[in-house]
């Protein structure tokens, strides 16, 4: 089951699953608002979720395209399981990230620079008390497995 994310701002560049080897892939900005089916909802610079065509490239395969499908968040590399619900990130840094706020006992989202807006929109389920210690672990066991 995968929860959306109500809004946030998409980064310059994010990491999807490789279509050819799975692997770690970067992906950049959406191009343009034609790509983008009727379910994804661009209000400015925020997505809510859907499908669209953006640029990818691999480095583990070499598979490179500028109109690969993406469904976000299905195709999203970094995906961490909490208590049901699927806790995504755009980068490794933005799972740290999250991971961090999180862990911290205040959670304010003032200290965490470019990634507040997000933290801001990070559904209730993952803040909740009795599921932030699994949301932290979760991260920490997934990052573990990449290095
Ligand atoms: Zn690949």
């Amino acid at each position: 089951m995968t929860h959306i994310y109500d809004w946030f701002s998409f980064p310059q560049y994010f990491s999807v699953s490789c279509p050819k080897c799975s692997a770690e892939a970067r992906a950049s900005e959406l191009p343009n608002l034609k790509n983008v089916n009727n379910e994804l909802v661009r209000y400015k610079q925020e997505v809510v979720s859907g499908s669209f065509k953006c640029e990818v490239s691999c480095l583990k395969c070499g598979y490179q395209s500028d109109s690969t499908e993406i469904d976000w968040v299905d195709d999203a590399y970094w995906r961490f399981e909490v208590k049901g619900k699927i806790l995504w990130a755009w980068s490794k840094e933005h799972a740290l990230t999250i991971r961090d706020y999180l862990a911290s006992t205040d959670r304010r989202e003032e200290g965490f620079g470019v990634y507040r807006a997000s933290l801001l929109h990070l559904p209730k389920h993952f803040k909740l008390s009795k599921h932030r210690a699994a949301a932290v672990k979760s991260i920490d066991n997934v990052i573990a497995q990449h290095i």
